[in-house]
């Protein structure tokens, strides 16, 4: 069994998401700075991950998604724009879906295998789309129970085929197995290391651990009234001092980037 950092590339909209005014919406230097100094670490520890990049950010900063893909990281899709799936009609889907996948794989001169989904949001017909669009994995069933957020009591902890018969394969980011508490980005910058490594040997006899963050997260984010104070608690250089100090914990067992679970 591995474990798999995965890191989402992605404009910061949490104001947005809670519909507070704020000047650092729409904010893609926060994604690219904390994504420079996260490749330093990485590449110290000779770790390979899986980013999964906005199309609209990969036009806008083109150079990123190069340098991220030149140090041996897989680059997949979070879509064109990070908007909720839930909030489109099937066609805008798709086009997120082939529009991102055409971005990235033009800049990276290399095909696009994963998807995840912004916010973890996915509708009925989504795992038909993203087979019709050519993508071999995905990455948005997250099987947590957070009260407010997520509710999937029942989706499988393993990775899974959500279409019979059909290649497609899902692999769900990892929880505490039984609680289904998550064990990544907010519960490890606000409870401690503590939270990832319980997590990490909860699951890690049984099956893989794939665990996420956002690139914005080692970067120190200002405070934004109206968004509650965990969002951008311990961001900065002491995140990644804490997600360094983790990868040297775990140094036994391998670490992966997704695209090769899914082969
Ligand atoms: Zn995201």
């Amino acid at each position: 069994m591995k474990i798999y950092l995965t890191f989402d590339v992605e404009e910061w909209m949490l104001p947005e998401d809670y519909h507070v005014e704020s000047k650092h919406n729409d904010n893609l230097e926060f994604a690219e700075k904390g994504c420079q100094k996260l490749l330093e670490i990485l590449d110290r520890n000779e770790i390979r991950s899986t980013f999964f990049v906005t199309g609209y950010l990969a036009e806008q900063k083109p150079r990123l998604v190069r340098e991220i893909h030149y140090y041996g990281h897989e680059i997949a899709s979070h879509g064109y724009k990070h908007v909720s799936l839930s909030s489109l009609e099937n066609g805008e889907i798709q086009k997120s879906l082939t529009n991102s996948k055409r971005i990235l794989s033009k800049i990276t001169r290399s095909p696009i295998h994963g998807f995840r989904a912004p916010n973890f949001s996915f509708c009925s017909e989504f795992f038909q789309l993203l087979l019709d669009s050519g993508y071999t994995y995905d990455s948005s069933v997250h099987p947590a129970i957070v009260p407010g957020y997520y509710y999937n009591f029942k989706e499988p902890l393993e990775h899974y085929r959500p279409l019979k018969d059909k290649p497609l394969l899902e692999i769900p980011p990892s929880v505490f197995p039984g609680i289904r508490m998550p064990i990544s980005w907010i519960w490890m910058r606000n409870l401690g290391n503590w939270i990832a490594r319980y997590g990490v040997r909860a699951n890690i006899k049984k099956r893989d651990v794939i665990l996420y963050f956002h690139t914005w997260e080692f970067v120190e984010m200002p405070k934004v009234k109206g968004v509650p104070f965990y969002i951008s608690r311990n961001t900065g250089s002491s995140f990644l001092q804490r997600l360094d100090k983790f990868i040297k914990e775990f140094k036994d067992i391998e670490f992966g980037k997704l695209e090769e679970a899914a082969k």
